[in-house]
């Protein structure tokens, strides 16, 4: 890919002064900075290429020689390359120029890019029964969190007070120190990397910015989800510290055991239990589903054990269309106790199966002779 014109990139002709090079590249820098586009690979690039443009443009002698040679007159000698030893990064650029505090919301005096830190992710812990999974439902939660304190509105200091520049590293929140030919950075521990000291602290919050507070949400749970489901809810993290972005909360889904259905994937397992009669002579029985009741048709001759399945009884698919099935195991139940009629039936039966069995035993020695 052939790189862009540096004056192209700033959007300002090649007449342009020094004052307006940096205005475009302070107009730029700030609509494309990363912390005001978290995860946007383009606005990154152009935020880059903004940085390199305005490198080689704001310094006279490689702005000359850009003018008569284009890329190949600064390429190796001016165009940043990032982290390098002596370069010092984005934030110097912009540090320079406007000052970090200044440009993103914060006081002249406030924080710098470096010191903004995202909020930490939560997780919750939400046990639900079978039956709100199928259902899907919306769960009231009340989390306990660290938000942005009211009184000091984050700063941490007290009201009518404002956190002062620390003296010892400018503000930066890093020292410098010369090694050779590398400069290397260190966090300040005299403010240990804020940039700022609070001499009065806030009483809400002793002077850290944030409190804990419990916050009341509803989260949708969507139908179909099962134990280890996590649904991340944007933004609902603790609050960021020194203006970072919130992290996100994490809803993490238990499903709680049932006492009629098991369930693997999209399928539930039950079992039902019928009498012998049923299954000698098959029946229509009524399942239950988590929906309420379905017919089944048993047919004559079922054994114990036998296994049914009732398509789309199960449960939904999570975030896709329809549904698993409902497997019904049948489970033939002897009596235990019996009526004096259905002794007497029994009785009956019990006899007319002696009689069927030794018929039968006739037969098969008939059959054993001349077979
Ligand atoms: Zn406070
Ligand atoms: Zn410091």
């Amino acid at each position: 890919m052939s790189k862009r014109d540096y004056y192209e990139v700033l959007g300002v002709s090649r007449t342009a002064s020094d004052q307006e090079i940096k205005s475009a590249y302070r107009r730029l820098a700030v609509r494309y900075h990363p912390d005001k586009n978290p995860n946007d690979a383009s606005a990154e690039e152009k935020f880059k290429e903004a940085a390199e443009a305005y490198s080689i443009l704001a310094d006279a002698e490689q702005r000359r020689r850009y003018d008569r040679f284009g890329h190949a007159g600064v390429s190796g000698t001016g165009a940043p390359s990032w982290g390098a030893p002596g370069f010092g990064g984005i934030e110097d650029i912009l540090g320079d120029l406007f000052g970090f505090g200044d440009v993103f919301g914060g006081s002249r005096s406030g924080p710098r890019r470096s010191t903004a830190q995202r909020g930490a992710d939560l997780r919750y812990d939400l046990e639900i029964s079978l039956e709100e999974a199928y259902r899907g439902m919306t769960a009231q939660l009340r989390i306990p969190r660290l938000e942005t304190c009211d009184t000091c509105k984050g700063n941490g200091a007290a009201p009518g007070t404002k956190p002062d520049t620390c003296q010892t590293c400018g503000g930066t929140g890093q020292v410098r120190y010369q090694q050779g030919f590398f400069s290397v950075a260190r966090t300040c521990h005299a403010c240990r990397g804020a940039g700022r000291v609070i001499k009065t602290p806030c009483s809400g919050c002793s002077g850290s910015g944030r409190i804990e507070r419990e916050k009341q949400m509803e989260v949708r749970i969507p139908a179909g989800v099962e134990t280890g489901s996590r649904l991340r809810v944007q933004g609902e993290g603790e609050s960021g510290a020194q203006g970072g972005p919130s992290g996100d909360l994490y809803v993490v889904i238990h499903l709680g055991e049932h006492d009629q259905f098991e369930r693997q994937g999209s399928n539930l397992y039950s079992s039902a239990p019928i009498t012998f009669a049923q299954a000698a002579l098959g029946a229509e029985l009524a399942i239950k589903t988590l929906d309420g009741q379905e017919k089944l048709k048993i047919p004559m001759g079922t054994q114990t054990g036998t296994v049914f399945r009732l398509k789309a009884m199960g449960m939904p698919v999570l975030g896709g269309r329809g549904r698993g099935d409902l497997f019904v195991s049948v489970t033939v139940v002897t009596p235990t106790t019996l009526t004096r009629e259905q002794r007497k039936l029994l009785e009956q039966l019990a006899h007319v199966e002696d009689q069927d069995l030794e018929d039968k035993g006739l037969v098969d020695k008939v059959r054993d002779i001349f077979g």
